[in-house]
């Protein structure tokens, strides 16, 4: 079973509106309701990939009982400890082409309920194969705290994937015990970094060979329509996709780490590996929900992936 972790879930609310009018009343006819956040995203497309998974994290109030409500009607196991505080919304004005975001921070968690997860999210890994974390670190948790997660994991002998950015992945790349894999994008490795990825390969590589990521299994630097750059080891992989017609790219990237923990699950070869995961990424795009796949054209898409080896 791959545990999917997701410490500040949302309810992610989209309001289409025609024109979007300033200091004035803007009714909206049709609003969509969706168990968001990025650890959501990605146990939802592991569920569409048929592999077992199990959803946790922390959520509290009516909006995190909404949150359950909605996985448990998807058919995603769940299982999160209540916090004392409510859980966020976050809003999306769709409007004129644009979309304008208004995000919640979301609760602030006690020191307390922070130790009560970290022994919830241990007795939970005992039935894990594979672990995910996802997103940002909600108010109150240390930035070193998924370095925490990754260390109790580690200890237990569970792979995890870390999908985040800024501070607490710094904080988990530079502890002795390592994540199995990072997806970072360009943005966040060049933010890792402090200088800019827009580089060819052989600038990729060199990033890539910095000594913050020394130990990492597998480092997957997601580029969008670009596809992906990848290191394995000791070995360099550029992978590329086709041309296709986008229609919503929010949530690709988890839809990209969800195909990369279910092959490496499965312990698919490389080539498997990361055409599945440039694969649930492209089928992501051309849905208009946010964190969902079709899985029926799978093999369609994956087909058309093109995976070279760097010397
Ligand atoms: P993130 O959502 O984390 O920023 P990316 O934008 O790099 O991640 O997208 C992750 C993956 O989703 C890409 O590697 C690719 O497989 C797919 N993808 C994203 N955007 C596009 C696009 N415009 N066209 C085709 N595939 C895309």
């Amino acid at each position: 079973m791959i545990l999917a972790v997701t410490m500040n879930p949302s309810v992610d609310i989209s309001y289409p509106v025609d024109r979007f009018k300033f200091d004035d009343v803007n009714r909206v006819e049709t609003v969509r309701k969706t168990a968001g956040g990025k650890g959501l995203n990605v146990a939802r497309v592991i569920a569409q990939m048929e592999e077992e998974v199990l959803s946790t994290g922390v959520l509290g109030g009516t909006i995190g009982d909404y949150i359950v409500q909605e996985l448990n009607q998807s058919n995603i196991p769940n299982d999160f400890l209540k916090i004392k505080n409510e859980s966020r919304n976050c809003i999306a004005i769709i409007h004129e082409g644009m979309q304008t975001e208004i995000l919640e921070s979301g609760p602030t968690l006690s020191k307390e309920e922070g130790t009560a997860f970290l022994e919830k999210f241990e007795g939970l890994l005992t039935t894990a194969s594979l672990v995910t974390i996802s997103g940002s670190l909600p108010k109150g948790l240390p930035t070193h705290y998924y370095r925490k997660m990754v260390e109790i994991s580690r200890n237990k002998g569970k792979p995890v994937i870390v999908d985040s950015s800024g501070e607490s992945l710094k904080q988990v790349l530079i502890h002795e015990k390592k994540p199995f894999a990072i997806k970072p994008n360009t943005a966040e490795l060049s933010q890792l970094l402090g200088f800019k990825a827009e580089a060819g390969i052989m600038d990729l590589k060199q990033m890539l060979n910095h000594e913050i990521f020394k130990g990492i299994e597998w480092l997957v630097v997601s580029m969008g329509d670009k596809g992906a750059f990848v290191r394995h080891g000791d070995d360099y992989y550029q992978v590329t996709i086709p041309k296709i017609e986008v229609v919503n790219p929010v949530g690709s990237g988890d839809a990209t780490v969800a195909g990369l923990a279910v092959a490496l699950n499965r312990n698919q070869a490389v080539e498997s590996v990361l055409k599945t995961a440039m694969t649930t990424g492209m089928l992501n795009t051309i849905e208009a929900v946010t964190g969902f796949i079709d899985i029926n054209k799978f093999k369609q898409y994956f087909d058309l992936v093109k995976v070279e080896k760097i010397d």
